[in-house]
């Protein structure tokens, strides 16, 4: 499979908007082309709409080129513009693992693509062969998040190349939690596989879930195609310049999500000691999946209590499951001292 069979051909022909900015670039004396108001300054300019200077500092940090970066608004709009560049309404499918992250199915929805979940095998790990065997020839995409949310695992490196090996289409990994995990990031495996996107976020680990900015890495042919099908003006400067902050603080980051990993460990074991918890799933993540005696009322309880965790028994092998974050030390005291509580009366 080439990259033109794969996407929808109508984007593959499209004319992108030139914006103001595209033709010259450089120090002018005069910005007389974008109809701004140059009398009051500080916003009163178009941003960059290739985000340079970001994608310069991303690019350092993880050991990619600047032309293998695309920036969307949150991940969400990462997933959303996969749909939208290979997937045509009412004739392709993507192929999503089950359980996993809800943003997959609500794009497909909305761009009218039909979604195919591939179960996970009872230990949580990748079931490649259902995967492969959901995949037809309108198959365009393979949706894999490693950590998985909401299983809080991370999938072997080995099985993932797996995946990109079997299957012809593009397979995006989705790694917003890359940065709480042991597990290697597929980011080095980009020049093996022309066909994988990978996906990070700032939302998590980076401390910047409001700045909106998704990051999706894949090779320079697929990028091009995300840029000429995004808004020209997508990230705000306001957004570049935070992400620039934090990505100065690096050394920073990496020390609170050190803390945060060893918050996870101590939160799971005092969350074990408790009569009401049955399960603790392993985490690569900055969240815990706990299996309780009654999800239902534990929920609500905790509702009451002020205390609001993700209720995920209803999802695929999730049953009586309960998604906690890690919180901050006055979180999960409140946390455990509330469920202390509700084992006491039970
Ligand atoms: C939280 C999360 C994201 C982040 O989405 P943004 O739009 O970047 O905030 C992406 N993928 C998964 C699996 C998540 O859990």
């Amino acid at each position: 499979m080439t990259l033109q069979d794969l996407v929808r051909p109508n984007i593959w022909d499209l004319t992108p908007y030139t914006c103001a900015r595209d033709e010259f670039s450089g120090e002018a004396q005069a910005w007389l082309d974008a109809n701004e108001n140059s009398r009051i300054l500080g916003y009163n300019r178009y941003p960059d709409p290739l985000q340079k200077q970001v994608k310069q500092r991303i690019a350092e940090l993880r050991g990619v080129n600047p032309e293998n970066i695309f920036l969307g608004v949150g991940s969400d709009e990462c997933i959303d513009i996969a749909y939208r560049v290979f997937c045509r309404s009412g004739i392709d499918n993507v192929v999503a693992i089950e359980p996993t992250y809800g943003m997959y199915q609500v794009c497909a929805q909305v761009n009218d693509v039909e979604y195919r979940r591939a179960k996970l095998n009872d230990d949580f790990t990748l079931n490649i062969d259902s995967i492969i065997d959901a995949c037809d020839s309108n198959t365009k995409i393979v949706w894999i998040c490693s950590p998985n949310n909401p299983t809080a695992n991370a999938f072997s490196i080995q099985d993932i190349k797996k995946i990109c090996q079997r299957f012809n289409g593009i397979t995006i990994v989705d790694e917003a939690y890359i940065d709480f995990s042991e597990a290697g990031s597929m980011v080095s495996a980009l020049e093996e596989f022309p066909r994988l996107i990978v996906m990070q976020t700032f939302s998590k680990a980076w401390a910047s879930a409001a700045i909106r900015l998704g990051i999706a890495f894949a090779s320079t042919e697929i990028i091009g195609i995300f840029n000429k099908v995004k808004y020209p003006y997508n990230i705000s400067l306001l957004t570049q310049q935070q992400a620039l902050t934090v990505l100065n603080n690096a050394a920073h980051i990496k020390q609170v999500v050190a803390d945060i990993i060893t918050a996870r460990i101590n939160l799971a074991k005092e969350l074990l000691a408790l009569k009401l918890v049955k399960e603790i799933y392993p985490s690569d993540a900055n969240f815990l999946l706990v299996k309780v005696t009654d999800a239902d009322a534990i929920y609500q309880y905790l509702c009451q209590c002020g205390v609001v965790v993700r209720n995920r028994s209803k999802v695929a092998l999730c049953n009586n499951c309960l998604r906690i974050t890690v919180g901050d030390d006055n979180e999960n005291n409140l946390l455990i001292k509330m469920l202390q509580q509700y084992d006491s009366v039970k």
